[in-house]
């Protein structure tokens, strides 16, 4: 039995799964009249599979339902309360952000842009980068944002891929402290992409730049305008935006999503699961240059005309204070992050955020890797002093926005720490076996989802067939997530990391986030990761790799053993590790994912792959030197 935990808002709307589970087409039909659409819909859903189209005949427009709708009664009302790495702030109204949209569709006009056309976004963390998107969606164009921690390859992969016409960057952006150059690796991407025509550059730090013929100036460009640009009436499925995977498992797809669906979903979510109130401040620390930046940061918030809190720069800059500092600043209501950042916070210790005034928070969310129980269980505690559920979200950059997640705004159910709990209304998703048969409650497998849902995505860009590779080809009708996972005697959802990471030892399954938990549970512990190497005798041997808390000082024999103790009492004797290695880094992904298949090649040996997503190219030498001395000590013991 799991520690379970009676805290929500008392909100119980049993209509709504009722209503859901009857008929999920009728369900989604009443949830996207929550949205403003210039013309309705003919037919709810269009499923020739696997391609969904949602809504169709009706015609919307994302920028006018994230503002036009909003100037009536929100204009004065504050849009984005920015706070910049080096203390700059901002507050930017509905009324403001509106005119500056409408200004900038217009200067993409003058460009030539138009309906349809793709445009790279590559920006900081400032308010012109919403500015950006919801200009391109307002006249129809597909923005791509990239993340701007990518170097010139990346990119230059990237807009080759989407055949951007313009690309938006800024002279540079603030990354602890130190300025980076965005303009030159733009430079650099496109010196042999002939078709980009212009360069937009916004100047936040005044950074010098060599400016090519290709460049303007957000500003003056900005100057040349009008004011005024009525928004496009798109049809339901017309592409809002191409966006690249965070490439934990390899190489990152071009994840392309449509308009009506997506932001039915969106509205709904977010509603759902925070509960969104006028009064609210809500905080997502995601990188918009990320799916959760793009629907729980840019999107979905607008929808709802919410007020949010906008950081430019890394959470633990200058020190590990910002973040509770930000929050008490702001008096965030509902706060959005990621296990990774919890885990980094927890590093800490708890005295930094125990001296800040963090009341002013109701909800806290997670989203972005399985949440350790331990890490669960400091979050609710620590920063939500036990009186904030935590809505642990479940979703992809491929599903648009949360299908599995605790929904406190409707209903309220008993807490499980390291459990998504159940799937959204009008979803319906299951855990199956290798032949596609649901397995028996507590029965480990793969997590599928059997009807298609309105964020889904259109496809992956320019590739049908991946798309149906990919997500269609594992199960008859059935999208597979690629992820781990079972469902409790009370229905509850645990995800166990990814399918492909699976511990395969002695013919036992055994997930990658149950060992990581349980390694993670023992106080000296901050971080872990585990993967399977193959082995000669038993096939598959587990090896961990372990980053520990600031300041311990115990041995690392003794740890190893307690951890193995804890391992066996707590999993059993078959995912004992063959080796444990304590390192000071584990590679990442710059969304801050573990990447355990670079764990993996490490422990075979095997040349490391494509690195161009990891947040620090150094963790991997790191963790390949740490490894090849541990290997080179093991070697002369058995001499
Ligand atoms: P790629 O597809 O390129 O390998 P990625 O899967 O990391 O990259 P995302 O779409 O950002 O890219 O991440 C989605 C994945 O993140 C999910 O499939 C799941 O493995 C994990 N994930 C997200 N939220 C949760 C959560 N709340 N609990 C457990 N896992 C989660
Ligand atoms: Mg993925």
């Amino acid at each position: 039995m799991s520690e379970t935990f009676e805290i929500g808002l008392g909100n119980n709307d049993n209509n709504l799964r009722k209503k859901a589970d009857s008929d999920f087409e009728s369900f989604w039909d009443e949830q996207a009249k929550n949205l403003s659409w210039f013309s309705p819909w003919e037919k709810t859903l269009d499923w020739q599979p696997p391609f969904a189209k949602w809504f169709v005949g009706g015609t919307i427009n994302a920028s006018y339902n994230a503002l036009d709708i909003h100037q009536e009664t929100k204009s004065s009302k504050s849009a984005i309360l920015w706070e910049g790495e080096n203390g700059d702030s901002r507050n930017i109204t509905y009324g403001e952000i509106f005119i500056q949209v409408q200004k900038f569709a217009n200067v993409l006009k003058s460009l030539g842009v138009q309906k349809g056309d793709r445009v790279t976004i590559y920006l900081p963390m400032v308010p012109e980068l919403p500015i950006a998107m919801l200009a391109c969606a307002r006249i129809g164009a597909t923005h791509t944002v990239i993340f701007s921690g990518f170097s010139a390859t990346s990119i230059k992969d990237r807009v080759f891929d989407s055949k951007s016409k313009v690309i938006i960057t800024a002279d540079g952006g603030y990354r602890r402290g130190k300025i980076v150059p965005l303009k030159d690796v733009v430079d650099d991407a496109i010196t042999e992409l002939d078709f980009v025509e212009h360069v937009i550059v916004l100047e936040r730090t005044k950074n010098k730049i060599s400016i090519t013929s290709k460049d303007k100036l957000w500003t003056e460009l900005m100057n040349n305008v009008s004011d005024s640009c009525p928004a496009e009436k798109l049809p339901s499925d017309h592409p809002l935006y191409i966006l690249y995977t965070s490439g934990t498992t390899g190489k990152p797809k071009g994840v392309l999503h449509g308009t009506g669906g997506y932001l039915t979903h969106l509205h709904s979510t977010f509603k759902w699961a925070f509960d969104i109130k006028d009064s609210d401040i809500f905080f997502c620390t995601a990188d918009i240059g990320w799916v959760t930046g793009h629907s729980y940061v840019v999107y979905a918030p607008f929808l709802h005309g919410a007020t949010q809190v906008m950081y430019e720069g890394a959470p633990d800059f200058p020190d590990a204070s910002r973040m509770w500092d930000i929050l008490q600043k702001y008096k965030v209501t509902i706060f959005y992050t990621t296990p990774t950042a919890l885990r980094m916070f927890m590093k800490f210790g708890d005295d930094i955020p125990n001296s800040f005034d963090l009341s002013s928070l109701r909800l806290l969310g997670t989203v972005g890797e399985p949440i350790n129980p331990e890490v669960w269980k400091w979050y609710f505690k620590t920063i939500g002093k036990e009186k904030c559920p935590i809505i642990d979200t479940w979703w992809q950059t491929e599903t648009g926005g949360m299908l599995i997640s605790f929904l406190p705004g409707i209903e309220t159910i008993p807490l499980k720490p390291g459990s998504g709990t159940r799937p959204i209304p009008g979803v319906n998703i299951t855990v199956v076996d290798e032949n596609g048969d649901d397995v028996a409650p507590n029965t480990k497998g793969y997590l599928v989802i059997k009807n298609p849902w309105p964020g889904m995505l259109l496809t992956l860009w320019n590739d049908d067939a991946k798309y149906k590779t990919v997500y269609w080809s594992k199960y008859e009708n059935c999208y597979y997530p690629g992820d781990y996972a079972l469902k409790d005697d009370d229905g509850y959802l645990w995800l166990l990391g990814r399918a492909d990471d699976v511990l395969k030892i002695a013919g036992h399954r055994i997930g990658t986030a149950e060992l990581e938990s349980c390694m993670v549970s023992h106080p000296d512990v901050a971080e872990s990761a585990a993967c399977g190497i193959p082995d000669e005798i038993k096939g598959e041997v587990i090896i961990a790799f372990v980053v520990l808390k600031q300041g311990v000082i115990n041995d690392s024999n003794v740890l190893e053993k307690q951890l193995v103790d804890k391992i066996r009492t707590d999993i059993g004797a078959i995912a004992t590790p063959k080796q444990i290695y304590f390192v000071s880094k584990l590679p990442k992904t710059r969304s801050g994912k573990i990447m355990r298949r670079l764990l993996k090649a490490i422990g075979n040996n095997e040349q490391i792959g494509d690195v161009s997503t990891l947040e620090d190219g150094a963790a991997v030498t790191e963790v390949k030197q740490v490894f090849d001395e541990l290997q080179k000590s093991i070697k002369e013991n058995l001499k």
